[in-house]
């Protein structure tokens, strides 16, 4: 097996007495498209929130490239690029100032700057907006300004919380598109979505989040992919209230 680019190991987070995430292990290797699937508060953004250090886990293990992620110093964060909740975005700079921004944090060099910030705003539509503030931008256009932020450096591990939520369905092609790419020129792509039909045109493998445990995968070949995530779901909750009650 190639090795993993992006890794949890046994990861626990806990909010109270809510288990959020319970114990995942995941490893997404260079040029794999791994997509995660769940119900509303299944822990998706929670798992990814600790995959880039951006909340602590209560236990197990979080790396990228090897390395851990507490500990991860510049060479390992120049290389990754993120969307959760297109919090990358901020609201008071226009979206060239954003992409600048971004650029800038990813240690690009200064005079390498103007030209990728001019590709990527080319390349995801931006140009209409380029002297707005982030803020005044429609829903889908803060996620391609966000998706362009986290896209501009070409990282090589690339994790996303429903990257085409609120894009309109040229821009969700389109991300997917971007996916399918970054993953053939090597990136490790870690993807949340709903939406099904789109993550099996896109991922090499989909693994079911329920209650913060995986539950099982799905074959993005396969067919009835809706009919099977909730066969998945509905016999983790069988199995759960049958523990529950002892029955099991
Ligand atoms: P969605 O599909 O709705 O985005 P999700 O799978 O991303 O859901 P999470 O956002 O990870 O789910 O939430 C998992 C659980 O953790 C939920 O019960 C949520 O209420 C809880 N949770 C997440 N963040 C916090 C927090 N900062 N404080 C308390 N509880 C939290």
């Amino acid at each position: 097996m190639r090795e993993a680019m992006i890794e949890a190991g046994g990861l626990v987070r806990t909010f109270g007495e809510d288990r959020a995430v319970d114990g995942v292990d995941l490893q997404v290797a260079a040029g794999e498209v791994h997509a995660i699937v769940g119900l509303n508060g299944a822990g998706k953004t929670t798992l990814m929130r600790m995959l880039l250090g951006m909340l602590r886990p209560t236990a197990g293990t979080a790396r990228l490239d090897g390395a851990e992620v507490a500990t991860a110093g510049p060479g390992v964060w120049r290389r990754v690029g993120c969307m959760i909740e297109a919090q990358f975005v901020y609201p008071e700079l226009t979206v060239r100032e954003n992409l600048r921004g971004a650029a800038l944090l990813h240690g690009l060099p200064r005079d390498g700057i103007g030209p990728e910030v001019d590709r990527v705003i080319g390349e995801f539509l931006l140009g209409r907006w380029e002297h707005k503030r982030a803020r005044t931008l429609s829903l889908g256009n803060k996620q391609r300004l966000g998706l362009a932020a986290a896209l501009l450096h070409r990282p090589s591990i690339l994790i996303l919380d429903e990257p085409s939520n609120a894009l309109d369905p040229a821009g969700v092609v389109f991300v997917r598109d971007l996916l399918r790419d970054a993953a053939a020129d090597g990136a490790a792509v870690l993807v949340s979505s709903h939406h099904l039909d789109q993550l099996a045109r896109v991922a090499d493998r989909i693994t079911v989040l329920h209650r913060g445990v995986i539950v099982g995968d799905l074959d993005p070949g396969g067919t009835d992919l809706e009919e099977r995530f909730f066969s998945e779901v509905y016999e983790a909750d069988r199995v759960r209230a049958a523990r529950a009650t002892g029955a099991a």
